[in-house]
């Protein structure tokens, strides 16, 4: 298993978001967390890195307990983070933003392989990588914080949100590059859109109020009544 997270509790101040948190994500597959707005999706990303620090619970990455390490140290040994909103540097041009990307010293001495393997990936940041990251579409920056991401050569990648503010065609590609992305790597994926996420997902685990409601393959969970309803609009 690349991530195993057994019981992760968490929150901010006094306020406790998440409540025993279990869920495994494997190698070379997309593992999707959905649920409504406030739910804790961001939070179990944020406490997996180890921005939020956890409450109680372990994370396992690699058959090694995590759970303590900082962030960087972490990004060091192969968990990588694409957050909500992007958090790009807009001032900085689109290789700079990739090559900020690289910081560790594991990929620190690939980089230059690394950016010729996204630059095929998204020819795209090839063709714009001089201009300013902030003078880029809404699909291209997130490409752009996906790609930054894989700079760091990530064994798991934690991915938030990455569809919101998109239009549908410009999700489907990024979609398509996610896919894609699976054979090399193991992903857990936030996101809204529903839809869109079980279709490209191995597993699926719904999370509300803290608390993981229902798990399982995508194909089943579209056919639970609960998820019709209020995910599914149907
Ligand atoms: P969304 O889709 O709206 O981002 P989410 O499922 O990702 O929702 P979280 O962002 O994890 O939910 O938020 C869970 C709860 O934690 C919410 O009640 C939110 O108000 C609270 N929260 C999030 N960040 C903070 C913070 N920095 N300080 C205090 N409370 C926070």
């Amino acid at each position: 298993m690349a991530l195993t997270v057994s019981q992760l509790a968490s929150g901010y101040g006094r306020l406790q978001v998440l409540f025993g948190i279990s869920l495994e994500v494997p190698e070379r597959s997309i593992v999707s967390l959905i649920g409504p707005n406030g739910a804790g999706k961001t939070t179990t990303l944020l406490s997996i890195m180890g921005v939020v620090k956890p409450w109680g619970g372990s994370v396992v990455f690699n058959g090694r307990d995590i759970t303590k390490a900082p962030p960087y140290e972490k990004v060091e040994m192969g968990l990588a983070l694409v957050p909500e909103g992007r958090r790009l540097f807009i001032e900085m041009t689109v290789e700079e933003n990739l090559l900020m990307g690289a910081y560790t010293r594991r990929a620190r001495e690939k980089m230059y392989d690394t950016l010729e393997f996204v630059y095929t990936l998204f020819p795209r940041l090839k063709e714009r990588r001089r201009q300013k990251a902030g003078t880029m579409s809404g699909g291209e920056q997130q490409m752009l914080a996906l790609a930054r991401a894989l700079m760091s050569r990530p064994k798991v990648l934690l991915i938030d949100e990455p569809s919101a503010g998109l239009a549908p065609k410009v999700v489907n590609d990024l979609f398509q590059t996610i896919r894609q992305l699976r054979e090399d790597m193991a992903i857990l994926l936030v996101e809204q859109n529903v839809a869109a996420s079980l279709e490209i997902s191995d597993y699926v685990y719904v999370l509300e109020n803290g608390r993981i409601v229902l798990q399982g393959d995508p194909r089943e969970v579209v056919e639970n009544e609960h998820i019709k309803k209020a995910y599914l609009g149907v």
